[in-house]
Parts: structure tokens; sequence; C-alpha cells
């Protein structure tokens, strides 16, 4: 069983994503389990503080050391071989290829969402990788940890319905984005399927869609 936890100020934007689709089925299995872990209840004091000013001035507000490791000691008791992730526009890009080697690991993983300004940056001493979804900048952790472990778990084998769905699809070789597909109707508001995809001829149909894949990912590669 592979655990995700998530350690979060916002555990409820959590229960949309894990409890639908694909991300739902997986957990019915014995491949995967999604938690989240509640930061607010490692907070300091009776108001439950979990943030402070930063030393040296500045705007906003950090996340505190006491709780973030406080929760992250919690995780770890409960999965102690399982890796730290912090979600930071600082970290390393994430990718395909690299969803593809964190589903085919046997440790489980623990994500830490910043949120505000971030976080004390001595949290470090405990991360094992700092991670990035991309060059912008959101209000949280919450959405990069939400589209990693989505990524990660669809690979998981046997979690997908189809095993192969996944070796074919967009940057499975690190580039190229998949073809253009077409489903019943042949005909829709005057727009035709086209005729190759209806021809039967199977060394066509290949032919047609790695040209469709190269130009797709010409057009859209920077
Ligand atoms: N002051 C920070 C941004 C803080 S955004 C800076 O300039 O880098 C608040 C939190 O959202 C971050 O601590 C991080 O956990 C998360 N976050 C924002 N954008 C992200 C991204 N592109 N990838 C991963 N995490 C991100």
């Amino acid at each position: 069983m592979r655990k995700f936890q998530v350690i979060t100020l916002f555990p409820d934007m959590f229960t949309g994503v894990f409890g639908s689709s694909m991300m739902w089925k997986a957990q019915g299995g014995e491949f995967v389990e999604l938690t989240t872990i509640d930061l607010r209840e490692f907070g300091l004091g009776p108001r439950r503080q979990v943030d402070d000013t930063p030393y040296g001035g500045g705007d906003g507000m950090l996340l505190k050391p006491e709780p973030l490791f406080a929760a992250v000691e919690q995780a770890k008791s409960i999965d102690p071989t399982a890796k730290v992730l912090l979600m930071t526009p600082r970290g390393l890009r994430w990718k395909q290829a690299v969803a593809q080697e964190y589903s085919e690991q046997d440790n489980g993983y623990i994500f830490i969402c910043g949120r505000y300004e971030g976080y004390d940056e001595r949290i470090l001493s405990v991360v094992d990788q700092e991670v990035s979804i991309g060059d912008y900048v959101l209000t949280g952790g919450e959405l990069p940890a939400m589209t990693i472990i989505d990524s990660i778990v669809r690979l998981i084998p046997g979690v997908l319905g189809g095993e192969s769905s996944a070796a074919i699809e967009s940057f499975s070789d690190g580039e190229t984005l998949e073809f253009p597909q077409y489903t019943r109707p042949e005909e829709f508001r005057g727009m035709k399927v086209p005729q190759v995809l209806l021809s039967g001829h199977h060394d066509n149909i290949a032919t047609w869609r790695k040209e469709q894949s190269k130009k797709a990912t010409k057009e859209n590669t920077p």
C-alpha cells in the first residue's frame, strides 16, 4: 500500500479531488492510501497559531517551524520510509518522467503545502525533495500537491484501467504530445472525423497519428 500524506492548513480542498474518479477508485484496491494531516492541529497556544512574521522584515507571514516539524514527525511515525516533498516554486520542475520514476518506488510520500509567503527555511532539514509544478506562483501548495499526487497515482501499476494507456500518451518519451482523437458521431455540426481513422487501415492510421503527434509537439513546445 502506497501512502500519500498531505500536510495542509486546508484539508477540505482535497475532499473533491481524492473523492472523485480515478483517485477515488485507486483507494478502493490495495494500491493507494490518500490522507491529509491538518497543520492547524499542531498550532501553538489557545489560538493554534501556525504562522508568524519574517525575521528581517518584509510582507506577509511564514509557517512556523514547530507545527511543521510536529506534523512531519506524525506522518513519519505512520510511514517511516516515506519521502518528504516540499511544494515550492524553487523546487525541481515536475515532469512526466519524474512522475513515472516516483510511481515505480516502494515508499510513500509526505507532501508539505506552504501558505502565505511560505515557510521557515529550517523545515528543509527534514525534506527529501523540493518540488515545483511550474514557473508561476500559487497561493498555496495544495494545488501542486494534488497535481503531483494525481500524476503519480495514475501511473501505479493496476490503477489505470488499460495498462497501456499511460505508455502511449503525451510526454511518455519526455516530449511527444498525443495525436487528436475522435469518437462517435462520425459527423457533428458539419465537422467530420478524419477519413483515415474510418478506413480500418492500421498502417495508415499509425502513420497519420505519428505525423499529428509531431505537429502538435512542434506547435506547442517553446
Ligand atoms: N513567497 C514565495 C511564494 C509563496 S506562495 C515565493 O516567492 O517563492 C505560497 C506557497 O504556495 C509556497 O510556499 C508553496 O508551498 C506553494 N506554491 C506556490 N507556487 C508553487 C509552485 N509553482 N509549485 C509548487 N508550490 C507552489
